[in-house]
């Protein structure tokens, strides 16, 4: 075995043990470290896996594998293999290995929060439980199209199939509607959008506190949409600089501009950044607003005004409109605004508990609450062949959920995320 070629013996199984690391031809000492041994089936991935606890230095690393690397059938392995073979092997399922990618890269304390819960079948095993039912039911109605020649069998079956699935109906499509999963793992999107020169990037890098947007005079530099990412309070907040939005026909200018629409139009919030030097006092009526979405006002420059000038120009405004009175240049006003998106974001993101974390959850989810309904029609008129392929198709969904059923396709996207190791 290689790992008594490379130091010696096999130690204990999951007791932490002193290793000699040699090179399995010379027998030159590489490296004092720790070894681990766990034995099929109780690993990670289900079958054997031993582990060395190097001294992390890049030369040790190198020569380690280098010596791995003479003993036949080794080879390194390949980002999220270790993953893959555990789900392979039965010992995770998909939504659990979602829920593990999603916490190597959470940000977060909420997004770290969901990603463990997915981990830990939050959603797959309410998945086959769900799944367990169907199965139940299916045969339940099978049982019923066999003893379809005894007149009570039937209808009895079937009112018991019906039984378990009628609760299902509502509980999965509530499921599927459910909750802000998805975004939590992006983020709330906030968009700072606004005519050129308004002061957007100068507002982008309060936000960053570092210098991340290029700040000049001379409108229409930011050409490009750039993101950043906040914590605030635990909720994940991505925020994006987009380029003045201005007529333009410098087509770099121009593709800016149509990525920063874009943007806009997805965020879930604008943030409409207008000079206030050009208000005047004018009000809202001077202000032209991106239609859609959520869009808070936000005048800067008010460094450049008097106190009575910002006055006239807050009361010129609808209360309906939220509006922040600042300047990206001296701080005034900043946090207000951080301490409104940050209140905006826990509410977007409220403390329940969410099953869905991903698009390919909330689809399966629609399928298998469509089909349940399909079912459920199909019983009450008494038409089992149709109720049983409605069950079938539901269980299958359910099934590619957690990947117990045809997920080939889907198994190069989701592992292609995995880092080295995992
Ligand atoms: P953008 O085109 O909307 O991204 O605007 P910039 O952030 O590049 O700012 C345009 C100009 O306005 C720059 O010269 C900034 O220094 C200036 N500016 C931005 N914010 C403020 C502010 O709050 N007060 C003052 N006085 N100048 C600002």
């Amino acid at each position: 075995m290689a790992l008594e070629r490379v130091i010696g013996r096999v130690p204990q199984p999951r007791r932490a043990a002193l290793a000699r690391v040699r090179d399995p031809e010379s027998g030159e000492l590489i490296d004092e470290a720790l070894a681990l041994w766990f034995p099929a089936p109780n690993s990670e991935t289900g079958e054997d896996i031993a582990e060395l606890q190097l001294h992390g230095g890049r030369a040790v690393i190198a020569a380690v594998l280098a010596a791995l690397g003479k003993i036949e059938g080794l080879r390194p392995a390949e980002a999220g293999e270790f993953t893959r073979r555990a789900f392979e092997n039965g010992r995770i399922d998909l939504t659990a290995v979602e829920g593990l990618a999603d916490l190597v890269a959470a940000e977060t304390e909420a997004q770290r929060r969901q990603a463990l819960q997915q981990l830990k079948g939050l959603l797959g095993d309410r998945a086959e439980a769900w799944r367990q039912q169907l199965i139940e039911a299916l045969a339940l109605v099978e049982a019923g199209i066999d003893f379809s020649d005894e007149d009570d069998v039937p209808k009895e079956t079937m009112a018991r199939a019906l039984a378990l699935v009628t609760p299902l109906v509502d509980e999965i499509a509530k499921a599927a509607e459910g909750g802000q999963g998805e975004r939590l793992r992006e983020g709330l999107r906030v968009a700072i959008a606004g005519p050129p020169n308004a002061g957007k990037s100068t507002l982008f890098n309060r936000l960053a506190r570092r210098e991340a947007a290029i700040v000049s005079p001379i409108p229409g530099t930011t050409r490009d949409v750039l993101e950043l990412h906040l914590d605030l309070r635990g909720y994940p907040v991505t925020v994006f600089d987009t380029a003045g939005i201005r007529p333009t026909a410098d087509p770099i200018e121009l593709e800016g501009v149509r990525r920063a629409t874009e943007q806009a139009a997805n965020a879930d919030v604008t943030l409409w950044v207008v000079d206030a030097t050009t208000l005047a006092g004018a009000g809202r009526e001077v202000i032209a607003l991106p239609q859609g979405g959520l869009c808070w006002v936000v005048i800067n420059k008010i460094d450049l005004l008097d106190a009575v000038e910002s006055r006239k120009i807050e009361l010129s405004f609808e209360r309906e409109l939220t509006v922040h009175l600042l300047s990206g240049l001296t701080a005034a006003g900043v946090d207000d605004l951080i301490d409104h998106i940050e209140k905006y974001a826990s509410e977007f993101f409220t403390g329940e508990t969410v099953l869905v974390t991903r698009t390919r959850h909330r689809a399966l989810l629609k399928e298998t609450a469509q089909a349940l309904a399909a079912a459920r029609r199909a019983a009450i008129e008494g038409r089992e062949e149709i109720v049983a392929e409605h069950l079938r198709l539901a269980t299958r969904a359910l099934g590619r959920l957690t990947g117990r059923v045809d997920v080939e396709d889907v198994l190069d996207v989701i592992f292609r995320d995995f880092c080295i190791g995992k």
